[in-house]
Formats: C-alpha cells, structure tokens, sequence
C-alpha cells in the first residue's frame, strides 16, 4: 500500500497507483481524495534508465544473445513499475 498525500495514510494499492494518471487519478478509500504519481520525474528516470539499457541491447543483438536482449527488456519493464511506485503521490485539486 502506498500513502495518499491527502490524508497520509497507507490506502494507495500498487495496481491502482501504476494506473493512475492526472486524468485518472487514484480514490483514497479513507478520505476521498485524488491523487496520482509525478509521472515527470518519473519519466526523466525512465529515459535514463532506457539508454542504460540501449546500451546493454545494441551490443547483445551484434553478438545475438537474445536471452541478454529479452533480460533487458524484463528489467526494464520491472524498474518503470518500481520507479513510479516509489514516486510520492501528487493531489489532484
Ligand atoms: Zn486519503
């Protein structure tokens, strides 16, 4: 669970948080209130974390080791999840 910025409690489930954007943000089910993760500074995150993997990919499809490839793909994918759930949320309104 993740805290809600509004009433500071553990009420933000982890699927909920992951789905949520500022045009659908996340209901806190002990207040009410809206909220969604910093997707920027997120994304700044993911953008690094996208060239570190680049970097492991175009070497491995030169040397055609596609478990390497398929590894940084997976790891990819696993730290966005994690990088927007470690994001505080943000109040809608
Ligand atoms: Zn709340």
């Amino acid at each position: 669970m993740y805290e809600c910025p509004h009433c500071e409690k553990q009420t933000i489930r982890a699927s909920r948080k992951l789905m949520a954007g500022k045009a659908t943000p996340a209901i806190c089910p002990q207040c009410g209130g809206k909220s969604y993760p910093d997707i920027k500074s997120a994304l700044t995150g993911l953008v690094v974390l996208n060239l570190v993997g680049l970097g492991i990919a175009v070497p491995a499809v030169l040397l055609d080791t596609l478990w390497l490839l398929s590894g940084v793909f997976v790891l990819a994918v696993v730290s966005a999840k994690i990088f927007v759930l470690n994001k505080p949320m943000t109040k809608v309104g």
